[in-house]
């Protein structure tokens, strides 16, 4: 039982936790609050449309079928509710977290937005080109077969997104990952990209030469017989990577992580090394590396 069940005086207050009430069905329009939480509330149907909120969690509120268009809220975290159909496209709305909604077919052209989380949300077609997206991470939506080429956009996750075949050349973008995207063919030459997962890309068969990469991680890439540019990365996970070595079949566990030695060694005396190794630990915060001699099968 939370406080509006209990049917205490809520005159006044701005903030409001009811968090994990079974029993509450309704929230009454409380004038003056600004932010509510109520999450894994399994019965509540309605909130209200409360003026001047600025902050709503209703994560996991399994039984409400809408979220009203709250004018100048700027945070909205409605995860797991399973039988949402829509996001209202909430004006100033900054952050939204709609993951594992699994009835959303679309978010809207939400202006103002900055972050969007809508991993896993399986019914999930299409995203518009919002302007002025930071972040976008859209993980998991199996049915989503396109993402918009959201100028200004810095840092995508698309990981396992399984419809996709093509990544825009979103210009302004910092971070890519998109592992597992089976479909995935290319990737574009996005000049300013720092950072790259495309881990079990399954149909990517080459990589861009992109000068600002540091940052790469193609572990699992069957079909990548090269890595362009690969003297300027700083770090490098390549585990299971066929180019590595390819006259020896059997080296297919190699993780390097250049950025640690990278003052002592060329790559190329690193490639002697790992070519005789089978596997190359690194132990997180112990400044060192553990080589495991490669097993040469008599
Ligand atoms: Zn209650």
């Amino acid at each position: 039982m939370c406080k509006i069940c209990r049917g205490e005086d809520l005159t006044g207050i701005t903030t409001l936790d009811v968090s994990s009430c079974n029993m509450l069905k309704k929230i009454p329009n409380i004038e003056g609050l600004k932010e509510l939480n109520c999450s894994h509330c399994y019965s509540l149907t309605e909130i209200p449309n409360i003026e001047g909120l600025k902050v709503l969690y209703c994560f996991y509120c399994t039984s409400l079928t809408e979220i009203p268009n709250i004018e100048g809220l700027k945070i909205l975290y409605c995860d797991n509710c399973n039988l949402l159909t829509e996001i209202p496209n909430i004006k100033g709305l900054q952050e939204l977290n709609c993951n594992d909604c699994k009835l959303l077919t679309k978010i809207s052209n939400i202006e103002g937005l900055i972050n969007l989380c809508c991993t896993t949300c399986h019914s999930l077609t299409e995203i518009s080109n919002i302007k002025g997206l930071q972040g976008l991470n859209c993980s998991n939506c199996y049915s989503l077969t396109e993402i918009p080429n959201i100028k200004g956009l810095k840092e995508l996750e698309c990981s396992y997104c399984n419809s996709l075949t093509e990544i825009p050349n979103i210009e302004s973008l910092q971070e890519l990952d998109c592992n597992d995207c089976v479909l995935l063919t290319l990737i574009p030459a996005i000049e300013g990209l720092k950072g790259l997962g495309c881990s079990s890309c399954d149909s990517l068969t080459k990589l861009p030469n992109m000068k600002s990469l540091a940052d790469l991680d193609c572990r699992e890439c069957r079909l990548l017989t090269k890595v362009p540019n690969i003297e300027n990365l700083e770090g490098l996970a390549a585990f299971g990577c066929p180019w590595l070595n390819p006259s020896r079949e059997k080296l297919n566990k190699v993780i390097i992580l250049q950025r640690f030695f990278k003052r002592y060694l060329s790559i190329n005396q690193l490639m002697n090394i790992i070519s005789e190794t089978t596997e190359m630990y690194y132990e997180p915060g112990s400044k060192g590396f553990y080589l495991l001699r490669r097993k040469f099968e008599e």
